[in-house]
């Protein structure tokens, strides 16, 4: 093996077995994603039916194609600059290498409370990752977890540009909150206006958010629930709004323990609510999508499991308001 000049150095050697290692998965990739590409249309109505940002959508789009302009895209398409990561400087930047494999985005990866563990073994080509995400779709909370995910690579891709652009580096774990802090805002910007839309409709009761909005002090607050049963761990995602609808602050908490849906959110609103205390909020209402947990709440009863517990802080937190 030799270097430019020439010579043989180890360091050489070994860049030269790398790329050619990464010639043939890129092959391999290429054609993987044009026969993918061919036989599965409904891949993309799934990517338009995504409650999330139009330019999020496109940004999916172009991943999907392979057109997203990473070092590798751009150098194979001009035969100019650099198509090594700019990033770790380790490997050739690839759409799946930026996304998955760049070390540079590990710890962004470990903070995003969404983990999807089953499907790593498709992430050398971004389409198949792709398609074994959809699987999630038939789960509860499967397609927001997809939607929040987007806003995930959207991030990565961000600070990837930040990197590349400025060669300033982003914690991890910022990535990962903007994220959800992007997801939760659009979602329940989404809610809100499904809701006003409702309004018109008789069958609605009456009580609609705008008449519970006229008091101008109270706080809106929206909590979302993760969990990943493999690592047994959970996510907790919380956000608030003011009275015109305006994002106030946002949270997002990683749990410990595996616990039931019902639990994990139980736990989102009791820690919702000692953030509102925290910050001297006097008036607030939360919102929840969990039903089995607004059942609890309208069929208390006694009992002494952590759900039970849970149920009875939460009205014990509630007189506080
Ligand atoms: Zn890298």
């Amino acid at each position: 093996m030799h270097n430019s000049s020439g010579d043989y150095t180890t360091k050489s050697g070994y860049a030269q077995a790398r790329l050619k290692l990464s010639k043939k998965a890129n092959k391999m990739q290429a054609n993987e994603r044009s026969s993918a590409r061919n036989d599965d249309p409904t891949l993309w109505h799934q990517v338009w039916d995504l409650n999330i940002k139009h330019k999020l959508k496109h940004f999916l789009w172009k991943c999907l194609h392979n057109i997203l302009p990473t070092n590798e895209e751009v150098h194979r398409r001009t035969c100019k600059g650099d198509k090594w990561c700019k990033c770790c400087g380790e490997e050739v930047e690839t759409l799946e290498h930026l996304f998955f494999n760049c070390k540079a985005r590990e710890e962004a990866w470990k903070t995003f409370p969404i983990k999807w563990d089953g499907i790593q073994e498709s992430s050398w080509n971004f389409w198949k990752w792709w398609e074994a995400l959809q699987s999630a779709r038939c789960r509860v909370n499967g397609i927001s977890h997809i939607e929040a995910t987007t806003n995930f690579l959207w991030q990565l891709w961000k600070a990837r540009n930040v990197c590349n652009f400025n060669k300033e580096s982003t914690k991890g774990n910022l990535i990962s909150s903007r994220a959800l802090e992007e997801w939760l805002e659009y979602k329940q910007m989404w809610d809100l206006e499904k809701r006003e839309s409702k309004k018109d409709d008789p069958e609605v009761p009456t009580m609609t958010i705008t008449e519970e909005l006229q008091d101008q002090h109270v706080i809106l607050m929206f909590t979302d629930a993760t969990m990943d049963k493999k690592r047994s761990r959970g996510g907790l995602g919380i956000a608030t709004k003011d009275h015109n609808g305006k994002l106030v602050k946002t949270w997002a908490i990683p749990t410990g323990m595996m616990k039931d849906a019902a639990i994990l959110e139980a736990e989102a609103i009791r820690s919702a609510m000692l953030k509102a205390l925290e910050e001297g909020w006097t008036s607030l209402l939360i919102h929840s999508d969990c039903k089995c947990l607004v059942d609890r709440f309208n069929h208390r009863c006694i009992g002494l499991s952590l759900l039970d517990v849970l149920v009875d802080d939460i009205v014990h937190l509630s007189r506080s308001f």
